[in-house]
């Protein structure tokens, strides 16, 4: 009798998640996949454009002003073009690099505004470093409500919905296929 009425209980929860399944996988902190176009396309085209004015501006300044004017004998020509590719694309990097920074932390649920300054403070790339090391997943949306959510959630605090597959019993997340709880042994299959 007792084994019923979990099993019962189970059914509507378990049918949900599985519905929600494949939207529930981008949900999960474990399985945030690291996809380089996906981050590529968080930086806007107008910045990529800034980038290339920049980089431009930095050429012209270095082969019209600062190697013409070199007190010293001016470098080689392919000495000056290896420094302007080099010194062009470590600038173009960190510009685009610290856009990404400020965009990410925005869809991480984190203060972008902070650690965009830090980034472009911070010497020797450690603002960065420190960034990468502390950043917080990728906030998620509730399939139902479409509330932002964070995605250790197993329930939408807004509309209640179940955002993983939760054990029925301990309301713990668990794996769609498990049999049984990992958490309090409950039985979670809901048709054998
Ligand atoms: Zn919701
Ligand atoms: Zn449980």
């Amino acid at each position: 009798m007792k084994e019923r009425d979990r099993t019962e209980d189970a059914l509507p929860i378990l049918a949900a998640a599985a519905s929600g399944q494949k939207r529930n996988q981008m949900n999960r902190t474990s399985e945030e996949k690291f996809d380089i176009r996906e981050e590529i396309k968080l930086i806007p085209k107008v910045a990529v454009l800034v980038a290339v004015l920049l980089i431009v501006a930095w050429e012209a300044l270095l082969f019209l002003v600062l190697f013409p004017h070199e007190k010293h004998p001016a470098p080689a020509l392919p000495i000056q073009i290896l420094v302007g590719l080099l010194s062009g694309s470590v600038l173009a990097f960190f510009i685009l690099l610290v856009v990404y920074v400020n965009r990410d932390a925005k869809r991480r649920g984190m203060n972008s505004t902070l650690w965009t300054v830090l980034v472009l403070l911070v010497p020797d790339a450690i603002g960065f470093i420190i960034y990468f090391v502390v950043r917080q997943p990728v906030m998620a949306r509730c399939p139902q409500c479409g509330a932002t959510v964070t995605p250790s959630f197993n329930y939408c605090p807004k509309c209640r919905s179940a955002l993983h597959p939760v054990c029925p019993k301990c309301h713990r997340a668990i794996r769609a296929g498990d049999t049984f709880c990992p958490y309090c042994a409950s039985e979670l299959k809901a048709s054998a």
